[in-house]
């Protein structure tokens, strides 16, 4: 099977209402989205997302994802979808690093791949593990009551694991809003605090032994990894990091210097799915539990990290998020990945991806390689 097509289409997402993380720091209203249809001489067609959470939260923005592909797609036609790893050489041959720029494009090979043998993407990356997906919500930063106010808004769905988001220089404000959500935490949920790399240590270290007696976990409390050892050696809860992990490089370091004992590997942020893979691989061989997410998109990106959190055992699995239940429109009505009403979501068992999005929705493509 060779790769005859590339077509890449360009959509914009609004959300429903403005994000905003700690101290009004990235907020945005809309979402800048890439879709990768790949097109196989024997007549399948891959498709893929390619979504930042917008251009303010990390070096990664929409139309950087289609510049690249101006490189990357005509060094992929002719190529064979199923050979992951060598189309991943090949990408970082042409274009070294841009890491995020690359994920459509090894998701929609995925997808093809997947279609070719007919199973889905799970199953491919090592197995699927049946039991549906937690999904975190995620909590804007706001008083301990309004952050309370919408934490019940998501409950009223079926949500029982929360992204809560923290990270002020205000570190006594910080310690109210996690004592407060703790003490109304319901059975059964899982709170985390996520500080998007919002504190410096001494803040960090601060707050988190201001609740050294709770029991909570934290996500990415420093803007860098050395900042975060530095508060792991300080410190007693589980520390998460997704924000610094975008290579193998940087999973190898977490789990070596113990830096965290939870990672959120965010599959388009990384590469795609093989590079997801590799890092899943270390993490699992070093004892750590998973978030795994997309940092955005519609439904289509929803459902490609949900092809890797359902190859993660359940017990080792803490949840996914489904950026598509923000969005005020939708690239596949009724279908991909969705709340089944219970806070969970599945990947579907069709083969490949299991979703594509509605060409209505995209349009006509920006570019067409072939
Ligand atoms: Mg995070």
């Amino acid at each position: 099977m060779k790769i005859r097509r590339i077509s890449v289409y360009h959509q914009t997402a609004p959300l429903t209402r403005p994000y905003k993380l700690s101290g009004g720091r990235l907020r945005f209203e809309e979402l800048d989205c890439t879709f990768v249809k790949m097109e196989s001489d024997t007549g399948l067609i891959g498709w893929a997302e390619g979504t930042p959470w917008g251009h303010t939260y990390l070096p990664a923005h929409g139309a950087g994802i289609r510049a690249a592909a101006e490189l990357l797609a005509p060094a992929l036609l002719g190529e064979d979808p199923r050979q992951l790893d060598r189309i991943n050489r090949l990408m970082d041959l042409t274009l070294p690093g841009h890491n995020y720029a690359k994920s459509a494009l090894d998701i929609a090979c995925w997808d093809l791949f997947g279609q070719s043998v007919e199973l889905p993407i799970a199953e491919l990356l090592g197995g699927r593990y049946e039991e549906p997906v937690p999904i975190a919500s995620s909590i804007s930063t706001d008083t301990p009551d309004g952050m309370l106010a919408e934490i019940n808004l998501y409950r009223d769905t079926g949500y029982y694991v929360h992204s809560v988001k923290v990270g002020g220089s205000d570190t006594d404000l910080d310690i109210q809003r996690i004592r407060h959500l703790k003490a109304n935490e319901r059975p059964g949920e899982f709170i985390f605090y996520d500080v998007n790399r919002a504190w410096t240590p001494a803040e960090a270290i601060t707050v988190m032994n201001g609740v050294a007696d709770l029991p909570v976990t934290f996500e990415q409390p420093c803007e860098t990894l050395d900042q975060c050892a530095q508060v792991r050696a300080l410190t007693r809860q589980p520390i998460s990091l997704d924000e610094r992990l975008e290579t193998e490089g940087d999973m190898l370091r977490i789990a070596s210097q113990h830096i965290g004992e939870v990672v959120n590997i965010k599959v388009n942020r990384v590469g795609g799915l093989t590079k997801a893979k590799r890092i899943r691989d270390i993490a699992l061989a070093s004892g750590f539990k998973f978030l795994i997410m997309e940092s955005g998109g519609t439904a289509v990106a929803d459902t490609q990290a949900l092809q890797l959190a359902q190859s993660i055992p359940t017990e080792l699995r803490l949840g996914t998020w489904l950026c598509q239940e923000m969005l005020s429109v939708d690239s596949a009505p009724g279908r991909g990945a969705r709340n089944n009403g219970r806070g969970e979501s599945s990947a579907p068992v069709l083969p490949g991806l299991g979703v594509s999005p509605d060409e209505d929705f995209l349009g006509d493509p920006v570019a067409v390689y072939e």
